[in-house]
């Protein structure tokens, strides 16, 4: 058994970014990480550009001015400016080439063609210069951006339609279990709805993995070789559900070790989710949860969602933690470090009642898991505590 920051530490030395690539239009590119840096085919702005409703000015140290035009976005003026001349102009029109600044409209009098300037006008003074965000040639985002809405924003600004993308690891998972019925079936007695598929992919989802294969499995050796076996052949990433604790149907650690699955580390001292297993097979990597539904969702997030995160070529791959005070007292029985289902809210989190790892429902009011280390056996009102704020 080993402790939960060796597995954290062990899994990062084994998951890496695959080193493939793929192209992907702009609008379907959120989350991904960029291959290779972008670089910019055009000055940002393409022009000097103004960045207020107001005035151009030629020479912004006179006073008094004389209108002679308009100039409103999307225009190509072809006015050139002389001495002592201004024009109307609006926020994102092209500035004329001779103007030397923008007046906001607030500081002027109008009357007729003649403009008035209340107060001082600086050189440059609201005009956006060519190519003040990027300039045609620089690198607009390096490799291994990560694709927000604002990074394709950014890229869709200068003209870029696609980008070259890590290609995200194909994941298949496996739910193993004699007792467990497809939604939609009636429940005969001793059965329980299947759950942890369905919750495994979604979180996935939130990943921007849809299409994860899942499969399923009865108790039996030979199912559960021949089902990874297969998961195995076709996918980078394989989560199991269930079957790896030490009951007499539980088939997965055989099924592993038939088909030459490496272990890095199997059994972490934490609670839930004592018996997670982490293992390779060639650059695939293969995690198996434990069955009980919140047990198998705290390793998600504590385990596969790094390694998933990696492995798509993300840098900052971690869930993100704070330190907050604790709203409620709790004892933490046994040795074991502890994940709790937690609500954080405004700088304080309380935990929840409720923590049994067979128990999504409290998992579904949760925001948050607090860690609290292995030695630690008592929490008070107050106490500082490390808390994971869960991904929605
Ligand atoms: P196991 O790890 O296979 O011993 O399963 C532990 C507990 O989790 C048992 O109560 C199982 O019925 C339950 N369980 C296992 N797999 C699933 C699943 N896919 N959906 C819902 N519950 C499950
Ligand atoms: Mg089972």
């Amino acid at each position: 058994m080993i402790a939960v920051e060796k597995a954290w530490r062990l899994i990062d030395e084994n998951a890496f970014a695959l080193e493939q690539f793929e192209t992907r239009r702009v609008t379907e590119a959120l989350g991904f990480v960029l291959f290779e840096p972008v670089v910019s085919p055009m000055h940002l702005p393409p022009f000097r550009q103004s960045a207020m409703d107001g005035f151009a000015l030629c020479n912004h140290q006179h006073s008094i001015y004389t209108l002679v035009g308009e100039v409103k976005a999307g225009d190509a003026p072809g006015i050139t400016l002389k001495n002592g001349e201004a024009v109307r102009i609006f926020t994102g029109a092209v500035v004329p080439d001779t103007a030397t600044a923008v007046v906001m409209q607030e500081k002027t009098k109008v009357d007729g063609t003649q403009l008035e300037i209340l107060g001082v006008v600086e050189a440059g003074q609201n005009i956006r210069p060519l190519g003040e965000q990027v300039q045609e040639g620089d690198t607009a985002l390096k490799q291994g951006a990560l694709l927000t809405p604002a990074a394709l924003g950014f890229l869709s600004s200068i003209g870029i339609q696609e980008v070259k993308v890590f290609k995200k690891p194909t994941v298949a998972i496996v739910g193993t279990g004699n007792e467990l019925t497809d939604l939609g079936q009636p429940l005969a007695k001793g059965k329980i709805y299947e759950s942890n598929t369905i919750m495994l992919g979604t979180s996935l989802c939130a990943l921007g993995c849809y299409d994860p294969t899942i499969y399923r499995v009865a108790d039996t050796y030979e199912q559960t070789v021949d089902t990874i076996g297969k998961a195995l052949e076709a996918h980078d990433m394989v989560l199991i559900s269930g079957g790896i604790s030490v009951g007499d149907y539980d088939f997965v650690g055989k099924a592993l070790d038939a088909l030459s699955v490496n272990p890095v580390f199997y059994k972490v001292n934490q609670k839930p989710g004592k018996p997670l297993f982490f293992g390779k097979k060639d650059e695939k990597v293969v995690f198996a949860l434990p069955g009980n539904p919140a047990a198998a969702l705290t390793c998600f997030y504590l385990y596969v969602y790094p390694a998933f995160r990696r492995m798509s070529g993300e840098t900052n791959f971690q869930l993100q933690w704070t330190l907050e005070r604790s709203a409620s007292a709790c004892i933490k029985n046994g040795n074991r470090a502890q994940f709790f289902k937690a609500l954080s809210a405004e700088g304080k989190v309380r935990i929840l009642e409720g923590q049994s790892s067979a128990m999504l429902q409290t998992f579904a009011l949760a925001n948050a898991l607090v860690y609290v280390p292995a030695e630690v056996s008592e929490i008070t009102k107050g106490t500082p505590l490390k808390v994971w704020h869960l991904p929605n």
